[in-house]
């Protein structure tokens, strides 16, 4: 079986080496940062993707990193509840214990890290690869999980357009015993009365919770330092007049790992790969984060690309079967997202009330 590359350590890279893994394919995953630079923001989790990850690996290990979610509710700023929808098998687990499970399925060897892959074009069909600006790279297979501004991508596709979302986050995971104890296992949101404006709060463990703010870029602004004061300032001036459940998390929490997401989408998807390259996860297909379906296209891409591998046919027909097996459903959470997306900018008053903030196929 052929010799394949992964390029990039998130979910969808880990997830691709863990079923080559299982399935003695050779490979070798190359990753730019450290091992230990988990940054760490929080997944939501539909059922889909808690099975996918079952047989990757052990589940008990993910069940104690993170919480199921019993039910959405939906409130206005004040408190006041709009809707309640129940969840069924929702999972949160934060990213960095999630990142770290699914490398342990990876032998020491057969990772890189602080190794950073560049594609310099391709010859006789194969991709031109060099590791760290000098070493060439072999390999019959490329994998692109490089993420959402995957610069493989850019160098194929050097016309594609990828446009601000006009929702950006800040994200934010605290530790925080007697907070996380007034939250139950639900998802709580709430929404600004005019729209363009919310926070979101789960629990994680009973010490720890995932907050969110998701807010309207063309009202909203940022001091673009972005440094944890600004953050904090941001948070205090549009939410701290919000239900007091909200301001005590505004004001119990650190900011020095607070993130904040700059969200943009492709304006159309490009094709799934392009002579021996294939792109899986957010290179393929950046979702806005409304869909929650980022993961669970990631770990769907892997497992589709490796059952079509061990079938062992042509290279270029097996990439051709994994796009039309995956395009049709990302192009539903796209539409989902963008569905989603304009309804977040909805007065509450025109808020529908049996929504989940999740896109399902
Ligand atoms: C605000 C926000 C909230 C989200 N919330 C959810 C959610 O609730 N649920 C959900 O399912 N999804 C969510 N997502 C999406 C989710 O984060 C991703 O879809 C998912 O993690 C898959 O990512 P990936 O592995 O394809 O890419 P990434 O996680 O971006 O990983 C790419 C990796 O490649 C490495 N890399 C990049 N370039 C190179 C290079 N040249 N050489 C070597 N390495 C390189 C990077 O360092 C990185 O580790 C959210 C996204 C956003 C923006």
């Amino acid at each position: 079986m052929s010799k394949v590359a992964i390029i990039g350590a998130g979910v969808s890279g880990l997830s691709m080496a863990n079923y080559l893994e299982k399935n003695n394919i050779d490979y070798h995953i190359y990753e730019r940062r450290t091992p230990n630079d988990l940054k760490g923001h929080g997944f939501i989790l539909p059922k889909e993707g808690i099975e996918h990850l079952s047989s990757i690996i052990n589940i008990d290990d993910l069940y104690t990193k993170g919480s199921f979610l019993k039910k959405y509710l939906h409130y206005s700023q004040g408190g006041e509840l709009i809707s309640e929808k129940d969840l069924d098998d929702v999972f949160v687990v934060s990213r960095s214990a999630l990142i770290e499970i699914l490398a342990k399925g990876i032998p020491a060897e057969k990772i890189s890290y602080e190794t950073t892959v560049a594609l310099n074009g391709f010859s006789h069909g194969k991709a031109d690869i060099t590791l760290d600006e000098n070493t060439p790279l072999e390999a019959d297979i490329v994998v692109a999980s490089d993420g959402s501004r995957s610069r493989i991508r850019r160098t194929i596709f050097e016309h594609e357009t990828m446009k601000a979302v006009l929702e950006n986050e800040v994200v934010n995971i605290i530790e925080n015993e007697e907070l996380a104890s007034q939250i139950e296992s639900n998802f709580l949101k709430f929404h600004h009365e005019n729209g363009g404006l919310t926070f979101g709060v789960l629990k994680l463990s009973p010490s720890k919770i995932l907050w969110y703010c998701q807010f309207d870029i063309s009202k909203f602004f940022i001091n673009e330092d972005y440094t944890p004061d600004c953050i904090k300032q941001f948070m205090q001036d549009h939410f701290g007049d919000w239900n007091p459940l909200i301001s005590s998390i505004i004001e119990g929490s650190s900011y020095e790992n607070a993130h904040i997401w700059r969200v943009y989408e492709l304006e159309e998807l490009n094709p799934f790969y392009h002579e021996n390259v294939v792109f899986i996860g957010d290179s393929a297909h950046p979702l806005i984060p409304f869909t929650s379906q980022g993961v669970t296209s990631a770990l769907k891409d892997s497992y589709t690309l490796t059952q079509l591998l061990l079938e062992g046919n042509n290279l270029q027909e097996t990439f051709k079967k994994y796009e039309e097996e995956r395009k049709p459903e990302i192009e539903i959470h796209i539409k989902n997202g963008r569905a989603l997306l304009n309804q977040f900018l909805l007065p509450l008053s025109e808020q529908p009330k049996n929504t989940l903030p999740i896109s399902y196929k």
